[in-house]
């Protein structure tokens, strides 16, 4: 099988495995109990915590864990969720878990404001100037998208939304970022900061949110008030250290990583971008190297995904999206026709692909769209 889905997840590294079987062998115990082997357990939660801040350069940072990316989001977003004649802001590119909240923030008549994205994907700087004012009290914004690979200008991002209001909370979904392209969140200058441990060869049910020291953010699950009193349930120990496990190896190896990807993403691109049904919107250049979204026009993005299967190959088509214009809000907001649309298709390259992988995913992608183009023009 080859896998090119790897930002939906990812297989976990081998040693990461290791570390989650050793430690729920030998430190299953709860790490809240008073004897020594639950402070044990205790004491590998923090060392955790330490691994993720130093690869985040987030001294000025607690880590809470969650049970999911999706958990931060929403705790992030859900804290603010209250606040009085002020506004919220988010990018049309957003992912279900921010994009969602936001939806139902707008359902209690609290004054919500997309930001359109540019032709690549990115987040357009003008309609977010247009967006932030003085009364803007929290803006989500992610790193790099889940679909497209855009990767945000942050910094330029979070500058300006504070200088319109210094004291506004600025959130970012970093999934899709984090351990793929280099990140510093002292340098970034942002409040709050979301990670996911599956989509890193880490496990799932592991996430966590990065809050700067002095902002408060309040628990969506309460219970026996473990993480500071910030997400209540008995801490997943082996899940965590896994996670931290699969950071130290990622950060170790991150920009030779990046190297060998981005020459993976520009071998599959040059192999398939000549033919001429062809259009890719996020160009190689500019966007994370992990990640290729395309289309071959007239090939619907079902069809091609079912063509490849059979040849054992795994891709996606792009997070199914609501939106009433073409069904992708995304694709819609960077301005692709319907037809560019339903061809979509995303093929995310992690770890353990090789070139031998993308040699054959060019070939297969080359057959399929050759074979269905004949078909249907020969039913015409
Ligand atoms: N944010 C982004 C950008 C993602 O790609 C994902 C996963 O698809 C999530 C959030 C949700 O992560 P999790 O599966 O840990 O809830």
């Amino acid at each position: 099988m080859i896998y090119l889905d790897n930002a939906s997840t990812t297989k976990m590294f081998s040693e990461v495995l290791e570390v989650y079987n050793k430690v729920s062998n030998d430190n299953y115990y709860n790490a809240s109990a008073m004897y020594t082997c639950g402070l044990n357990s205790k004491n590998l939660i923090n060392e955790s915590r330490n691994t993720i801040s130093k690869a985040l350069g987030a001294n000025n940072f607690d880590v809470i864990f969650t049970g999911s990316a999706t958990e931060a989001n929403n705790m992030a977003i859900q804290t603010f969720a209250n606040r009085k004649n002020k506004n919220f802001v988010f990018s049309y590119a957003e992912h279900p878990s921010v994009f969602n909240v936001a939806k139902e923030l707008e359902g209690k008549g609290i004054d919500v404001r997309y930001v359109n994205l540019t032709k690549d994907g990115k987040v357009d700087f003008d309609d977010f100037k247009s967006k932030v004012d003085e009364n803007t009290c929290f803006v989500s914004i992610m790193q790099v998208c889940n679909e497209t690979g855009a990767v945000n200008d942050i910094k330029e991002l979070v500058v300006y939304a504070k200088s319109k209001n210094k004291s506004l909370v600025f959130h970012v979904d970093g999934v899709q970022a984090f351990l793929k392209i280099p990140v510093n969140l002292a340098n970034l200058g942002v409040d709050l900061y979301t990670i996911s441990a599956h989509k890193v060869n880490g496990p799932k049910g592991v996430g966590a949110l990065l809050v700067k020291k002095g902002v408060n953010v309040n628990p969506l699950v309460f219970g026996g008030g473990q993480e500071n009193n910030k997400r209540s349930g008995t801490e997943n120990v082996a899940g965590i250290v896994a996670f931290a496990k699969a950071v130290e190896i990622n950060f170790a190896n991150l920009m030779e990583e990046y190297n060998r990807i981005l020459n993976l993403k520009q071998k599959l691109y040059d192999g398939i971008s000549k033919t001429e049904n062809f259009r890719c919107y996020t160009f190689v250049e500019n966007s994370s190297p992990y990640i290729l979204q395309c289309s071959f026009v007239g090939v619907r993005a079902e069809t091609m995904l079912h063509m490849l299967e059979e040849n054992n190959i795994l891709i996606s088509n792009g997070s199914a999206c609501s939106s009433k214009k073409s069904g992708n809000r995304i694709l819609d907001s960077m301005g692709l026709s319907q037809k560019e649309v339903e061809s979509s298709i995303r093929i995310s390259i992690g770890h353990y692909n090789t070139e031998m992988d993308i040699d054959n995913a060019i070939n297969s992608i080359l057959n399929a769209n050759e074979k269905y183009l004949k078909i249907t023009n020969k039913g015409r």
